[in-house]
C-alpha cells in the first residue's frame, strides 16, 4: 500500500501504534497478542500487561499532521482571491509543510530514543534534560550523545540493526538526513525551490520506515539493559 494515498485513515494507526513494548523486557514489536492481559512476552515470558504503543502521542501526532499537511495541497479547492494565494502556493505551502514535518518526526523519534537509553542508563533526569539542551541540533545528538550513550557510533549501530532485521536502514537515513537538510535550507535561506518533486510523496509512504528503525535500535541497545537486569522497563502510558 502506498500510505501517501491513504485516505480517511489516520497514519498513526497503521504505523505507530502497531509498535507494542513489553513492560518487562522492554522488547519492542508488532505482536498484537501483547494487547492481551497475561499473554506470555515471546522474548522474557513475563505475563503482559496490557498493550503499551512503545511510540508516545506526541510523535504519533506529528505523523498525522503531516498525514493532513500532506492531503491539504492536493484537496483544498483553488483560491479565487488573490490576496488570499493561489494554488499553486496552496500546493507549495502543503509540500514545505509534509518535508518539515518528516523532518521533525525523524529529530523526535531520535530524540526519544536517547532519553529511553539514557533512562535504561539510569542517567537522571537532570542530566538528560542538560545533555539535551546542551546538544539541540540533531548532527550533535547523532555525532556525539548517540554514541556517547550507546558506546556505538550512529552509522555502526544502523548497520548493526540492518543486519540483525535483514532490512535495509542506510536509506531512510538518508532519506532523514536530505530532508534535514532541506528544511534548514528553507528556515535558514528561505529556499523552498529546494525541494524536488515527489519528496513529500516519499516523506509519506516511507515514513514506516523510520518507526521501523528506531524500534530496532531500541531492541538494540536498550532492550538487553532491562532484560539482563531485575528492574522491569514499566513506562505509564502517555494518554
Ligand atoms: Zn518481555
Amino acid at each position: 500500500m502506498r500510505f501517501s494515498q491513504l485516505r480517511g485513515q489516520r497514519l498513526s494507526t497503521l504505523v505507530a501504534m502497531e509498535f507494542l513494548v513489553c513492560q518487562n523486557c522492554a522488547f519492542v514489536d508488532e505482536d498484537s497478542e501483547r494487547m492481551r492481559k497475561g499473554y506470555p512476552c515471546p522474548v522474557c515470558e513475563a505475563p503482559s500487561v496490557g498493550g503499551f504503543p512503545y511510540f508516545p502521542s506526541s510523535i504519533r501526532d506529528v505523523l498525522d499532521m503531516m498525514q493532513s499537511a500532506f492531503h491539504r495541497g492536493l484537496t483544498t479547492p483553488p483560491f479565487v482571491d488573490s490576496t488570499v494565494g493561489t494554488p499553486t502556493q496552496t500546493a507549495d505551502g502543503s509540500r514545505l509543510a509534509t518535508i518539515i514535518y518528516f523532518s521533525t518526526l525523524s529529530d523526535l523519534l531520535l530524540e526519544h530514543f536517547l532519553r529511553e537509553i539514557a533512562s535504561a542508563r539510569d542517567v537522571t533526569s537532570p542530566v538528560v534534560e542538560y545533555l539535551l539542551r546542551e546538544t539541540p541540533y540533531t548532527r550533535g545528538r547523532i555525532e556525539k550523545l548517540f554514541p556517547l550513550l550507546t558506546q556505538t557510533k550512529f552509522g555502526k549501530a544502523v548497520s548493526l540493526v540492518s543486519n540483525r532485521t535483514q532490512r535495509d536502514y542506510a536509506t531512510i537515513v538518508t532519506l532523514a538526513k536530505d530532508t534535514n537538510a532541506k528544511r534548514n535550507d528553507l528556515l535558514h535561506a528561505g529556499d523552498k525551490w529546494a525541494i524536488a518533486a515527489g519528496l513529500p510523496e516519499e516523506c509519506i509512504d516511507r515514513s514506516p520506515e523510520l518507526f521501523e528503525l528506531f524500534a530496532s535500535l531500541h531492541n538494540e541497545f536498550v532492550h538487553p539493559i532491562y532484560y539482563n537486569s531485575l528492574t522491569p522497563y514499566l513506562r505509564l502510558p502517555d494518554e
